[in-house]
């Protein structure tokens, strides 16, 4: 019999962004803190003589050659040489382009199963290489938990973890394209890209205190274009969040709340107003990559 694994997808949110300056690569400089959180998609792998065939339960995921796992699959057979084959079935759980990054954690996810399915060798550093080929968010969740995103995102170190039991995520149900959102940045105002480093970490420090400085540089001008957005980060104040912010490049907001009662009656009074709504807590490091695999 040929082999399968299932694995858990883990989403992420962002509880700071910074963006710098434009590169002259054409991207932007970063400073951002990732998080792990428990809303997660399933992948099942199993492996074929040779063809890479993905299939979603999601009709707006492609499964074809533009689909982060395919291409996941397609770099680590071309890195190691290997002629193998795999089928991948994706149950979306995480909403799609939303700021949660699900389609990088998907590609991660399909690196570190293809290792064991494959039963193939490859040097970390290779394989942090592949993950930044494939998007800047990718090399994050082949480590998890909470950490630092530098350059585009893309070089990641790990942080002290911070926790949180009682997050309400909440989007109005569209799309906010992530080159548009950047776009929309008419003032960048640090080109000393060594001076965020600090603020990054106090920040990091201080989470378990939200809100303190901790803000996302494209939620103004995305709440600016987007008030259905707007509405969505004010509506979880009002239902009780000690702090709100959006996430990545949007269109999901993440409310703290102190505590889960509080932010199970927001969930059904966001859900009953239309929105796609989810609790969910943060994943450590160490949970992280001890339920990757089930
Ligand atoms: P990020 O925060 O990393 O910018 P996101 O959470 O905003 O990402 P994703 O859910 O990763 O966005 O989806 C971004 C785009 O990638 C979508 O338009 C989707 O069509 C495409 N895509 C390709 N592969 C996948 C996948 N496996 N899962 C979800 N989307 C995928």
């Amino acid at each position: 019999m040929s082999a399968f694994l299932k694995t858990s997808s883990y989403a992420k949110i962002n509880w700071t962004l910074d963006v710098l300056f434009k590169r002259e690569d054409g991207y932007h400089e970063l400073r951002t803190i990732y998080q792990t959180i428990s809303i997660k998609d399933e992948l099942r792998f199993s492996e074929t003589s040779g063809a890479i065939e993905i299939h979603c339960d999601d009709s707006r995921v492609p499964c074809d050659a533009t689909n982060l796992v395919y291409k996941a699959a397609m770099a680590l057979r071309d890195s190691t040489k290997t002629s193998k084959g795999v089928r991948i079935e994706i149950d979306k759980r995480i909403p799609v382009a939303a700021g949660l990054g699900g389609g990088s954690s998907n590609a991660a996810v399909t690196l570190l199963a293809l290792i064991k399915l494959w039963q193939i060798e490859i040097d970390q550093s290779e394989l942090i290489r592949i993950a930044a080929s494939l998007g800047s968010d990718v090399p994050f969740f082949l480590i998890g938990g909470t950490a630092l995103g530098v350059g585009r995102g893309e070089e990641v170190y790990p942080l002290e973890e911070a926790s949180c039991d009682d997050l309400l995520l909440a989007n109005p149900g569209f799309a906010v394209p992530t080159h548009e959102a950047y776009k929309k940045l008419s003032r960048l105002t640090r080109p000393e890209a060594a001076s965020i480093i600090p603020f990054s970490l106090m920040a990091a420090k201080g989470i378990r205190e939200l809100p303190l400085a901790a803000r996302n540089e494209l939620e103004e001008p995305v709440l600016a274009a987007y008030p259905e957005i707007a509405e969505v980060k004010r509506r979880l104040l009002s239902l009780g969040a000690r702090h709100a912010l959006m996430s990545g490049s949007g269109a999901t907001v993440f409310g703290v709340f102190d505590n889960s009662q509080v932010a199970g009656r927001a969930l059904s009074e966001l859900r009953a107003s239309g929105y796609w709504a989810e609790c969910a807590r943060t994943v450590d490091r160490q949970e992280y990559h001890a339920t990757i695999f089930q």
